[in-house]
């Protein structure tokens, strides 16, 4: 737990540092109310015990400076100070801090306001962990970790905005596992499971880190990938494709061969396509590969016409792959 302690004298300071820092507290120090806000915005203490009258800015308004300081965690502020009449309480409460001490004060009540503090400062980044934790769960596919495919739409309405405002193409592959459930039917459920897993790792070391992967349901994936025209999407759905087939699953003493099918397709002869729209392409494409006999690409538009429109969408210079 770091404490910050800001002091403008120089003794108190001292013995204030040497008494928090025996209790176990990460100790930084500020001579004033200036320095004080500097070292909150470079270090993000926990707790700060702040002094209230100081030259240059008084502890009540760094206060309410730091109150108005947008930060993931919460900061415990405890008033260490002389002024602790009732008006000068409600003045300190209203700008922001959690509690006041008394100079001077006892050691043992400093030592249990800051305990106070810690147990404050411990639930609020606990609820924090937790909220991360459902918000995490919300957008996520508990077997493979991917996206999910809530979450992949909602990924998708970014990317088309992105796309809209930048003028620039995104790259959407649908992919299907081929014959899927004949992995269920003979290796068995918890095998089928694992080899979703493997596939999900596959495909996901492969992209971009900015590249967004999710399973779309089922055995089925989807990448968006921004500011990728159509022969990017295409190729990296080629190398996907590649890397798949390339080497068997290993699950358990199983060496199981697994191949998929892709459709492909991107917003880049209509950005503003809707989403819907633009799945439902892709997805027809990916019913062609199938159609076509499995482990194969798609593209949802066929060679003449991509060159045609990418090199049309070129000569008007808006967007280019
Ligand atoms: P196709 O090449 O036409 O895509 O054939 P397929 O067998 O892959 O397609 P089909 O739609 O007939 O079967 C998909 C199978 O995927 C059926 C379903 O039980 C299985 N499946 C869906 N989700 C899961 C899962 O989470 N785990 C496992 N093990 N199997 C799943
Ligand atoms: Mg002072
Ligand atoms: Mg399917
Ligand atoms: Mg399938």
């Amino acid at each position: 737990m770091n404490v910050l302690i800001a002091e403008d004298d120089r003794v108190a300071r001292a013995q204030i540092e040497s008494l928090v820092s025996s209790w176990g507290y990460n100790i930084i120090a500020a001579k004033d109310g200036l320095e004080a806000i500097k070292m909150f915005n470079a270090k993000k203490p926990n707790i700060i015990l702040l002094d209230w009258v100081m030259p240059g800015l008084e502890g009540v308004n760094v206060c309410k400076k730091i109150r108005s300081i947008k930060t993931e965690q919460y900061t415990y502020i405890i008033m260490l100070t002389a002024k602790v009449n009732q008006s000068d309480i409600i003045t300190g409460l209203n700008a922001g801090a959690d509690d006041f001490v008394g100079k001077p004060f006892n050691n043992e009540e400093l030592r249990l306001r800051l305990e106070v503090g810690k147990r404050v400062v411990k639930l609020e980044s606990d609820l924090l962990a937790f909220q991360q934790k459902l918000k995490h769960q919300a957008d996520h596919d508990f077997l493979t970790g991917l996206y999910n495919r809530s979450a992949l739409m909602a990924r998708l309405k970014e990317e088309k905005v992105r796309s809209v405002k930048n003028k620039r193409p995104y790259g959407l592959i649908m992919i299907d596992i081929d014959h899927f459930k004949n992995v269920n039917d003979t290796y068995g459920h918890q095998a089928g499971d694992d080899v979703l897993k493997e596939f999900s790792v596959r495909i996901k070391e492969f992209c971009r880190a900015y590249d967004i992967v999710g399973r779309f349901g089922g055995e089925e994936f989807t990448i968006i990938l921004p500011n990728a025209g159509l022969n990017t999407a295409y190729m990296i759905a080629e190398r996907i494709r590649c890397i798949i087939t390339d080497k068997p699953f290993k699950i358990l003493d199983n060496e199981i061969k697994i191949t998929s099918s892709f459709g492909v397709s991107t917003n880049m002869n209509n950005i503003e396509i809707e989403i819907e729209e633009h799945l439902k392409i892709c997805d027809d494409a990916l019913y062609k590969a199938k159609e076509g006999g499995r482990n194969m690409v798609v593209c949802a538009d066929d060679l003449k016409d991509r060159l045609g429109y990418s090199q049309d969408v070129q000569k008007g210079g808006t967007i280019q792959e």
